[in-house]
């Protein structure tokens, strides 16, 4: 039996604020626990909530960058539920009248466009968090995160597998450190993902039941942890039995995926309007400002880079993921280097360089004006490409070097001089008769070997294309 695998994220966006969603106190990653919980935080009698400004910024910016709608008028509502890490007793949230509707984000499956809908995006504040084992037999409560700005991001059930949930995360993680709204950082839990999957039978209109899978903090995770759902499910409806809808917990030690309660409904929560925040106005000239803020989105960088420079849409793809790969692609470009070399340096040896020493772009010893250099004694013919890798090598040591001084110094300068070319390939027609004689008798392969020779005795330093060239003209004279 085939089977339908039906997917929706829910994206915990944390919001590159300074201070807390409804406080003063600092967002900081790391401190002392429980230094920066406010009397808001702390949930003391009395204390009011206080928007701030920069979140609802972070939320338009999100609306405008996925081309949604964003509400002139929504509302903050009290989630309720008792946990040790929510001292009021409750989160606020938005539910019925979110700040942004209806967006939508394109994502490339092999070579394919698809566009995944963004159903909603609202404003909330996150928990605190319990500690375990720093205070013996006791969980310790530190209120650091609490009230930390959130935007939640909710998708329509629009993802059909586990690569495409997880080109939408990659996507979608990408887009809001472009458009400067989140740091990113999933290790620190900036980017959190619920993602719901149900099966169904192949072509069913009607969707399965679905069980969700909370908190997901790496790409990884994301794919295994749908990988081991969908299997369990359609293990469970093979064997005649039904899918009760639940919350559940992905353990990245055993790769399973285990039940964490029922799943709760939205009446659960007795979600209520907050009294004590006003509704939320934005206003055309608000949205107005931000938009003269934002900069170009990467899809249509990357569409640039296709029609103008004629990059592959991979390559485009690949140097807008972020603003710094973007960044340093331009700057390299800018002393005139061709696109198509610049682009194959930075996605090839650059990247694999970065990777290994899992360092991000910004701290790339080599600077876009020496990878350009580098590649202008490429195109120049001063070097040829693999003797660049060298010197690209050594320049990775010694970032400061002079690029001309550091090829005479490793001895790379290709020759192109045709007098001296035209001595090495006499001598080696010389020295092979043998090759000679097999390439006249029609033996294609003769030429290659003769080529090598030549190579050889000019100690790779000959440019190949003039090798060929000349040594082509002497054997058929
Ligand atoms: P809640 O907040 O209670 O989890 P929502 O109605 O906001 O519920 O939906 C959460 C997510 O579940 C959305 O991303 C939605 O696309 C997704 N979803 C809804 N129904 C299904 C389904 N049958 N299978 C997979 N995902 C689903
Ligand atoms: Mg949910």
């Amino acid at each position: 039996m085939d089977w339908d695998i039906v997917i929706g994220i829910e994206t915990h966006v944390q919001l590159r604020t300074n201070s807390k969603q409804f406080s003063g106190a600092s967002t900081a990653y790391g401190s002392e626990p429980n230094s920066q919980a406010c009397l808001v935080s702390l949930a003391y009698p009395g204390v009011l909530p206080v928007l701030n400004k920069e979140a609802v910024n972070c939320a338009i910016r999100f609306g405008l960058a996925t081309d949604a709608e964003i509400a002139s008028r929504s509302i903050f509502a009290r989630k309720n539920y008792f946990y040790p890490d929510l001292p009021k007793g409750y989160q606020i949230s938005q539910f019925e009248l979110p700040i942004v509707n209806h967006g939508k984000l394109s994502i490339s499956i092999n070579g394919k466009e698809k566009e995944v809908r963004i159903l909603r995006a609202h404003l909330e504040e996150d928990a605190g968090k319990s500690l375990h084992g720093i205070v013996q037999g006791k969980t310790g409560i530190d209120l650091n995160r609490a009230g930390t700005p959130l935007l939640e991001i909710v998708t329509e059930p629009d993802m059909s597998s586990a690569d495409e949930a997880v080109t939408y995360a990659k996507k979608l993680h990408e887009l809001v450190q472009w458009i400067g709204i989140c740091d990113g950082n999933m290790q620190e839990g900036s980017f959190r993902c619920d993602v719901n999957v149900s099966v169904k039978k192949k072509g069913d209109t009607k969707l399965g039941t679905r069980r969700e899978i909370k908190n997901l903090n790496s790409f990884r995770f994301i794919k295994q942890a749908i990988d081991y759902e969908v299997n369990w499910q359609i293990e469970r409806l093979e064997d005649g039995e039904k899918i009760d809808q639940a919350t559940i917990l992905f353990n990245p030690e055993t790769g399973e995926t285990r039940a964490m309660r029922s799943k709760e409904e939205a009446n659960d929560y007795r979600y209520f309007p907050d009294p004590d925040l006003l509704p939320l106005e934005v206003t055309a000239n608000m949205i107005d400002k931000i938009k003269l803020s934002m900069p170009e989105l990467p899809a249509s960088v990357a569409e640039r880079f296709e029609k103008n420079l004629g990059l592959s849409s991979y390559d485009a793809s690949e140097l807008t993921a972020n603003r710094e790969v973007t960044n340093y692609f331009n700057n390299v470009l800018q002393f005139e280097c061709s696109p198509k070399i610049t682009a194959n340096w930075i996605l090839g040896v650059i990247f694999s360089q970065l990777k290994e020493k899992d360092i991000s772009i910004s701290l790339c010893p080599i600077s876009p004006a020496q990878l350009a250099k580098l590649i202008q004694r490429i195109e120049d013919q001063t070097i040829s490409n693999n003797a660049a890798k060298k010197v690209f090598d050594a320049l990775w040591q010694k970032p400061n070097t002079e690029i001309d001084l550091l090829i005479d110094e490793l001895g790379l300068r290709q020759i192109s001089d045709s007098g001296a070319i035209d001595q090495l390939v006499e001598e080696v027609i010389n020295a092979n008769i043998n090759m000679v004689n097999e390439f006249k008798s029609g033996k294609e392969k003769a030429f290659n070997a003769l080529v090598g020779q030549v190579m050889k005795a000019s100690k790779g330093k000959a440019n190949p294309t003039q090798v060929s060239e000349i040594l082509k003209k002497k054997l058929t004279i």
